[in-house]
Formats: C-alpha cells, structure tokens, sequence
C-alpha cells in the first residue's frame, strides 16, 4: 500500500503555476502530425465516453486512479445506488463509502478522500454543485479545481474535458504519457502531471474541447493497441518514421 495516495498540499499553500512556455515550432509540427495521422487510425471526433455533471465526473476522476476502467465504472454506480445524492455521501460513515466502492483499488484511502473532496465543494462554493466552472476561463477552472487539497492537473483536465462541460482541457493519462515520451514531445524526465502544460501547449491555442478530447483519446488508444508499456509494436505503428524510439525498440530481443 502507497504511504500517500494522494498529495497533501492545502488550498493556501503556493501552487506552481501550470503554464509551459511556448512550445519548440519543431516538436509542435510533430505533435500536430502525430495528431493528423492517428485521427484517421482511430476514427476521429471520438465519442465522449462519459456525460457526468462536473461534480460527479470529479468523483469518477478519483475513483478510477490506479483502477481499471470497468471497476471504477461499478464503483461509481454503487455508490450512486447507495446513497440518494451526494450530501448523503457527506453525511456517510466511511466505512458505509468504503463498501460501496469495495472493487476499486485503495477503497479505504479513497473512500475518506471522496468525502473531504465533497466537502471542500460545499465549504468553497455553499453547494454541490460545479456548473459554475462554466463561466470561468479554462485557467481560471483548473486552478479552482487544482486548489482542492489532492487535486492534479490530471484530476482537474478529466473533469473539464469528459463531463458535460465539454471544455477544451487537454487530459495526460498514463498511456498518453508513454507515447509522448517516446515520440520525443516531453523529455524522459517530465513526469505526468508536469506533461500537461507542455503537451497541451504544442497544439493550436483554438482547439475545440473535442479537438482536445481527441488528441487525448487517439494517444492513449495508440498506447493500448500499439505503443505497449513492455512491447511496443513499432512494426505496425504508423508514426515509426516519426519517432526515435523506434530504432531503440527494434533493438530489444
Ligand atoms: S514507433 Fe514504436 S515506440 Fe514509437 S510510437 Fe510507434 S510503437 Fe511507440
């Protein structure tokens, strides 16, 4: 088990600003390719998967970390068929959460997290509710969402992107993440959270949300089907001519 699950930083602790400076016009060209040739692979625009409220769609965010997509799923609805909204969550022992949400992975750190998350809304904003993040700026919601104690960029892109705000937010799941680093769009030391500003200032600033989505979407499918953890089949890989991983790759037994 984690030491922490999640980080510790309180709301009024300094944040380091999440902005990138402005991308290398080399690797934004290959960014912008990569996107071009991977679109027609996996069917671009991609359906949004989820059509959540922006609250529920937070507590969906922190449920699937670590867990695969079809646990944290029956979590999720377990949860909603335990308790009647989320005020009840709040008002839960822990203990009753943590049975609901048994199939994920860490249901006892995660159980108390989703409901000093709850209650954070409810102090920050006097409801349950995050409609609001609509009328903010894409910077201006993510840094409300980030100033939650525990909350990443990761957390914060999710919840704009796939919930029914439908903003343009560029979300970095881990698979995205292994496919820009061998692509040779971050460095091999840039770690998720700090790969979001970076990737998300190498496409262009007018990007629609599902312009975003897909670009998430097309990464992390490629890095499933294609550009695997253990062994990436370069052979079959439309971008081999774009990436300098592909020699390393071929190289392994
Ligand atoms: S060429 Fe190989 S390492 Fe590069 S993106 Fe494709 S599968 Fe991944």
């Amino acid at each position: 088990m984690p030491t922490s699950l999640f980080p510790t930083a309180t709301a009024s602790a300094p944040r380091r600003k999440s902005v990138a400076a402005p991308a290398d016009p080399a690797v934004a060209d290959k960014a912008r390719a990569v996107h071009a040739r991977l679109c027609p692979v996996y069917g671009c625009p991609i359906p949004y998967f989820h059509n959540l409220d922006p609250l529920s769609e937070l507590i969906s965010s922190l449920l699937s970390h670590r867990t695969r997509n079809a646990e944290s799923g029956r979590a999720f609805k377990a949860l909603r068929a335990r308790f009647p909204d989320w005020e009840a969550v709040i008002d839960a022992e822990v203990s009753e959460i943590q049975a609901a949400i048994a199939g994920v992975t860490w249901p006892e750190l995660k159980a108390p997290r989703i409901r000093d998350v709850l209650v954070a809304v409810r102090e920050r904003r006097g409801s349950l509710d995050l409609g609001f993040l609509a009328d903010l700026d894409i910077a201006a919601a993510r840094a409300w969402l980030e100033a939650i104690p525990g909350n990443g960029p990761k957390t914060s892109a999710a919840v704009l992107s796939f919930s029914t705000l439908r903003m343009p937010a560029l979300p970095v799941d881990s698979h995205h993440h292994r496919v820009a680093q061998r692509l040779g769009l971050i460095g091999p030391r840039i770690d998720v959270g700090p790969s979001h500003p970076i990737l998300r200032a190498q496409l262009p600033a007018d990007w629609s949300a599902q312009d975003l989505y897909d670009n998430h979407e097309i990464l992390m499918l490629h890095g499933q089907q294609v550009c695997h953890h253990r062994r990436p089949a370069c052979g079959r890989c439309v971008l081999v001519d774009l990436c300098p991983s592909a020699a390393l790759a071929a190289r392994e037994p």
